[in-house]
């Protein structure tokens, strides 16, 4: 079973040039990784007003790991807030271009950030827009990870605001699409839901219960 870890917010990875310790905390964790036998990564893009120069430095920064470790890095899409990089993924494939070491790239795409950004993944003829620009720019089997949350914010709303599953904007028939789309059968799926209650219990029953029965899954 493949392990992730997930970069803290800290490092700015769009801003490597403008102060060093940006880009001493991703090889920092990156070494941890390494250490603990963790095999992957999932970064954010960060933020910069300059966004042509921002992407250029992600690509950077991602470049610059990888010629360091061995570990696979998934860039992970967001919900396009402010200055945030990523919130579209034409912005995400130009990063991707920048990458020397494009086999130890992949995508986590993430719900909650995909429906603020103002993709209506409600409809699959969204996911199939989707899933088709990324064979095309990316090439074919390169989502690595999905993060499945719920959104409190609406649609194009930008904000980023992780709820239960099926609780609020997203819904429970998405989620069952999503679940039951044989394109994603491989890939494996966290919740970033919050911690309240026993609410972790909750969502991954609700989750169980919309899986088809005949798709095969493991147990665990
Ligand atoms: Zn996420």
């Amino acid at each position: 079973m493949p392990t992730f870890a997930h970069l803290t917010y800290l490092p700015n990875l769009a801003r490597i040039d403008e102060d060093k310790r940006h880009m001493e905390g991703f090889v920092h964790e990156a070494e941890l990784c390494m250490k603990l036998g963790i095999q992957n990564i999932v970064i954010h893009c960060g933020s910069r007003r300059d966004k042509e120069k921002g992407l250029d430095m992600v690509s950077k920064a991602i470049n610059d790991v990888n010629q360091r470790y061995s570990l696979g890095i998934l860039i992970e899409n967001s919900a396009g807030q402010g200055n945030t990089l990523g919130g579209r993924l034409s912005e995400l494939s130009q990063i991707f271009e920048g990458i020397e070491m494009k086999d130890r790239v992949l995508l986590c795409l993430d719900t909650a950030h995909l429906f603020a950004s103002g993709y209506d993944i409600r409809l699959r003829s969204t996911w199939d827009t989707i899933l088709e620009y990324i064979t095309d720019r990316f090439g074919s089997e390169k989502i690595g990870l999905l993060h499945l949350n719920d959104s409190k914010t609406d649609l194009g709303s930008n904000v980023d605001r992780h709820w239960h599953i099926g609780q609020d904007k997203i819904g429970n028939d998405t989620f069952e699409m999503i679940l039951n789309n044989m394109r994603f059968e491989n890939i494996m799926g966290v919740m970033e839901t919050p911690k309240v209650d026993n609410m972790d219990e909750e969502n991954m029953k609700v989750m169980r219960s919309l899986l088809s029965p005949l798709v095969s899954r493991p147990s665990s």
